[in-house]
Order: structure tokens, then C-alpha cells, then sequence
């Protein structure tokens, strides 16, 4: 069992199943989720600490590698699991505070063209205190590098994995993330990026969640879409637009489409006026995002100049669009890629 799941309700009851007061719940939710190890847990007796470290690991989640950019400061971390699995997070410094993106699988297996973090598969689903452990790796390193402000203010869960493929374990991590005495994260600061499970957005719409839903798009329509994302196939775009504008009844939240500009594939300004058709009278931003060329897959980014008349062409057609700032571009900030290449390094993945 992972302590780090367990919300502070829980950690009470198991805390009194073991025989102990109720009160030491409370503590121990309040050191793991400060990201404290046993030892540190100063206000629980020494016994009971080894007995506790004896048997359990208060951190789930470990640095095993950090890399900082030269160019804005974005920071890539390799994190270990404790059964020898490692995922990717990035901690990106904005004006309105630390944003950290977090992985919620190991691996992927939606297969999408472009994506480095599913080029080997699923392995396994992340538990809701691996992803809080991310986090508090993050405020970790903060801490540790005297930073003013040492705290993880948003969250976006657009790391390796598909957040609604582990619909149970990523709607806990929101519940734990919210926690007052926790890490204390309003959901107004997090986003979970989709590739577009439509039952499961449905579902998600009716969780009281209030959190930023991105949808990967990518396509103005589901002929190219299925030439990307092999998830189309299941779901065709007008049931993932419906859901999305179900997601905005429930909620009141706009919907943000992400859009990955592929040479060749998705980038004409024809398809840009193809895709604000599809978009009229929704409730929605779309981002678009230069693609980082994942030379596995023969896919390549676009030139400037051609983000720009996409983006203008859907400003002309109403549609509210912007170009995603990249950061970290000389970390391998993009999914998958920090840790497949190290993997690879290591002879893990072929
Ligand atoms: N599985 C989720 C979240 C993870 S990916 C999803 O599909 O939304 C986060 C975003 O990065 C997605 O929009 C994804 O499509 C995009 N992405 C993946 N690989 C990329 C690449 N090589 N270049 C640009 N964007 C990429």
C-alpha cells in the first residue's frame, strides 16, 4: 500500500485500524504531503517511525535525474517509482507561479503518431500518490534551491500517460491535490489534457471537478485525425466535440483544443478554416503548438511563418487562438523524450 493515496480521512482510519489515535493521521497526511521521509516526522515517536519506515515508504516518487534549460529556467525531472519504473515531470516558471506537469502513467497506449511517451506502451497506471509525489518532489527542489516562492501553484496533467485511461487513480490525485492540509491546490490552477476518451470526458463533466479540460484535437477533421491519433478510430470527432461541449454546459469552463501543427498533415489554412467550421459556436480556446519532431515517427514541426497564418486564419474566423510559448526546448521538454532517451542510454527501451 502507498500511504501517499490516501486522503486525510482515510490515513485517519488507518491509523486507528492499527490501533493508533486518530490524531496521528492528520500528522502523517501532513508530513508525507510536505514531503517529508519517517525520520523527519518529528512530532511522531521515534518507535513508531521505525516501525512505520520498517515496513512502508513515506515518498513514493524520487528525483533520479533533473536537467535545467539555459534558455528559461524549465526544469525536467527523471523521477524513480519504487518498483524501478521512472516517470517525466517539468517544473516551468510563469509569472502567476511554479507550474508543474505530471505524468499519470508509465508509458502510454493511446499510440498517437507524434508522441514520444507511448512509443513503448503502457507499462502501468500511476496511483494517486505517485502523482502527488511529483509534486512534492517539485516543492522539494524548490526548497532545496532557495527559491522565494518554493511551491507548485498549477498543475497540468500533460505528462506521459493518458489521464482518463486512469480515470479512478487521476480523479483522486485532484481530490488529494485540493486537500487543505496537503499541498493545498486550488482546481482552478490544474488543466488534464485528453486525447479524447468520450465517455470518460462525459463522466469527468459530472465529477464536480472543476478543473481546465484540454482536448488534443489536432485535426480539422477525422481523416487526418485517424492519420494521427489512432484513437479516432474509436471515437469520431463530432462525439468528442459534443462531449467537450457538454464538459462546458456542466462546468461554465471554456474547453481548450490543443493542436500540434505537423508539416504536411494538419497545417494548411485551409484546414484552419476547416477547423474553425467545426469549432462555431463553441465555447473554446485553441492552443497551437509547434510540434516537436519526434524523428522515430517521420513527423515534422512547421516553420513560423506557417503557425502564424494558421493562427491568423482562425482569429479571422472568430475563433480565440493563440501559439503555446515552448519551453524547455533544450532539455528534451517534450513528453516522453527525457525519459526515453535516458532509457535508452540505459538499454531499458530499444
Ligand atoms: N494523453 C493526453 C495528455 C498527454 S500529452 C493527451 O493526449 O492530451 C500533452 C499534449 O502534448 C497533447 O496535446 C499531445 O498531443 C501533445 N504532444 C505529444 N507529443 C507531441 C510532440 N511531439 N509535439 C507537440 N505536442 C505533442
Amino acid at each position: 500500500m502507498i500511504l501517499a493515496d490516501l486522503n486525510m480521512e482515510e490515513m485517519t482510519a488507518w491509523c486507528k485500524s492499527r490501533g493508533l489515535p486518530g490524531f496521528r493521521g492528520k500528522q502523517l497526511f501532513q508530513w508525507i504531503h510536505r514531503g517529508a521521509d519517517f525520520p523527519e516526522m518529528s512530532n511522531l515517536p521515534g518507535p513508531l517511525r521505525e516501525q512505520l519506515a520498517a515496513e512502508y515508504t513515506a515518498q513514493p516518487v524520487r528525483i533520479r535525474e533533473q536537467r535545467v534549460s539555459r534558455l528559461d529556467g524549465t526544469v525536467k525531472f527523471l523521477n524513480a517509482l519504487t518498483d524501478g519504473n521512472c516517470v517525466e515531470s517539468v517544473l516551468m516558471h510563469y509569472h502567476h507561479g511554479h507550474t508543474l506537469c505530471v505524468s499519470t502513467q508509465v508509458g502510454c497506449r493511446m499510440g498517437c503518431a507524434f508522441c514520444a511517451s507511448t512509443l513503448a506502451g503502457c507499462v502501468r497506471n500511476l496511483s494517486a500518490g505517485e502523482m502527488l509525489g511529483q509534486v512534492l518532489c517539485a516543492n522539494r527542489y524548490l526548497a532545496e534551491t532557495g527559491d522565494p516562492d518554493p511551491r507548485v501553484h498549477n498543475v497540468v496533467l500533460m505528462g506521459s500517460g493518458e489521464p482518463l485511461d486512469n480515470y479512478d487513480q487521476v480523479t483522486r490525485f485532484l481530490r488529494l491535490l485540493r486537500e487543505p492540509e496537503g499541498v493545498c491546490i486550488g482546481l482552478r490552477g490544474v488543466s488534464l489534457s485528453t486525447c479524447g476518451l468520450v465517455p470518460q470526458m462525459r463522466r469527468f463533466a459530472e465529477e464536480d471537478l472543476p478543473v481546465t479540460l484540454s482536448v488534443s484535437l489536432h485535426a480539422p477533421n477525422d481523416r487526418v485525425r485517424r492519420q494521427l491519433m489512432p484513437i479516432a478510430h474509436t471515437y469520431p470527432m463530432e462525439e468528442v466535440l459534443s462531449a467537450s461541449r457538454y464538459y462546458v454546459e456542466k462546468t461554465g469552463r471554456r474547453v481548450i483544443f490543443e493542436y500540434a501543427l505537423v508539416d504536411g498533415v494538419n497545417a494548411a489554412p485551409a484546414q484552419a478554416e476547416e477547423l474553425a467550421g467545426r469549432l462555431r459556436g463553441l465555447q473554446c480556446h485553441v492552443n497551437l503548438i509547434p510540434l516537436n519532431d519526434v524523428p522515430e515517427r517521420g513527423l515534422r514541426g512547421v516553420r513560423e511563418e506557417q503557425v502564424q497564418a494558421f493562427l491568423h486564419t482562425l482569429t479571422a474566423c472568430h475563433i480565440s487562438a493563440t501559439r503555446r510559448r515552448e519551453m524547455g526546448d533544450d532539455i528534451e521538454g517534450a513528453c516522453g523524450q527525457l525519459r526515453r532517451k535516458i532509457l535508452t542510454e540505459d538499454g531499458g527501451v530499444s
